[in-house]
């Protein structure tokens, strides 16, 4: 058996505990399956796939991260009022949801909701945790090499995660 470090190219499975400053969890994989992600395909945020870099099953972490390499820095008046006409009729529509849009140039982005009126919803384009100082804390469960397919697709398949 070879003993693996992690680097790119590998299928990278993890326990973790995110904490924000004040100590407060914010996630945790600790009830669920191990996240499993594609190591240097940006699956994750940069300042946590830059210390995992090199680690191997077994091995423990426990990192602060700064907005920079974590969700990115709080973005003022980063904020858009939508109709709700031009969403899709039958989709519900929550405080917090995550909402994905395309520009005119095929540039996909990110936008969060933070308020849902009668005829209005309100978005967000920073991350729910943009500004936030990040405490990861977890251990390396598992490492595998990434299939052809998922190398291409830059995301890891398995349980849960079906596609054509
Ligand atoms: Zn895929």
């Amino acid at each position: 058996m070879t003993h693996q470090n992690i680097s790119e190219g590998l299928v990278v499975g993890i326990h973790y505990t995110l904490k924000n400053d004040g100590g407060e969890v914010l996630d945790t994989s600790e009830e669920r399956e191990p996240l499993e992600y594609l190591h240097g395909a940006h699956n994750i945020v940069p300042g946590l796939e830059k210390a995992l870099t090199d680690m191997a099953i077994g091995d423990e972490f426990d990192v602060v991260i700064e907005p920079e390499d974590g969700y990115g820095t709080r973005q003022e008046d980063a904020t858009e009022t939508l109709d709700k006409d031009r969403l899709p009729e039958d989709m519900l529509v929550f405080p917090g949801m995550q909402l994905t849009a395309q520009d005119q140039d095929g540039q996909i982005y990110a936008m969060w909701v933070s308020e849902v009126g009668d005829k209005e919803i309100t978005v967000d384009f920073n991350h729910p945790l943009a500004g936030e100082r990040l405490h990861f804390a977890g251990r390396i469960i598992s490492l595998r090499d990434a299939s052809d397919e998922e190398k291409t697709h830059g995301h890891v398949h398995g349980p849960g995660h079906a596609h054509e």
